[in-house]
């Protein structure tokens, strides 16, 4: 009898996204550099930017979500996000504690946009109100909102811990970060 080929393992798909974060957590996915070719055939980036697909879709299997919960738009994602991913990680220290977007709680929301775009500007003072997503009284860490599995701080969490966890999530393990990363790396 012939031996049979073995089944093609069926890749992983991946999202990233980010909520109120600076994009520094995915510029430090980005550092993994040509490391990145030893997982690649292994998963396909479904959502994020980047990558240039419009809509989250149904089935994702492993979401990074960089950045905290801070508008109606950022609780609506990350709802959705949750539904639609198996896996969710808090990626970087915006979306594990809130970090830097937190710095806002302690004011009021009209001080912030007052003192933002009033006091600040240089002309055309005044508040956006239209087309903008209205902020949520806080930015909160996103495990506030939902349910996460795996947590991955720093800021933004260095190239080799984000290789490291991307590398076990391929695997099917939940990765072991410890010593690793830590908050502020
Ligand atoms: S954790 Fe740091 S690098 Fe990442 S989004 Fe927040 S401020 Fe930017």
């Amino acid at each position: 009898m012939e031996p049979q080929p073995e089944p093609s393992k069926k890749k992983v798909r991946i999202a990233t996204t980010w909520l109120d974060g600076c994009s520094g957590c995915h510029m430090s996915f980005l550092d993994i550099d040509q490391k990145i070719a030893d997982v690649a055939p292994m998963f396909d980036l479904v959502y994020g930017p980047l990558v240039d697909f419009k809509e989250f879709p149904e089935g994702v299997d492993v979401t990074l979500v960089e950045g905290a919960v801070s508008s109606e738009d950022d609780e609506k994602k990350i709802r959705l996000i949750r539904n639609r991913s198996y896996l969710v990680v808090s990626f970087g220290d915006c979306a594990v504690t809130a970090n830097v977007p937190g710095m806002r709680n302690q004011f009021k929301i009209d001080d912030i946009l007052k003192r933002g775009y009033v006091e600040n500007a240089s002309h055309n003072p005044g508040s956006p109100h239209v087309g903008v997503p209205k902020l949520l009284k806080g930015a909160r860490p996103v495990h506030e909102f939902v349910n996460v599995d795996v947590f991955l701080p720093g800021c933004p969490p260095p190239s080799e811990a984000i290789l490291l966890a991307l590398s076990e999530l391929l695997e099917g393990r939940i990765p072991d970060l410890t010593g690793k990363t830590r908050f502020g790396a």
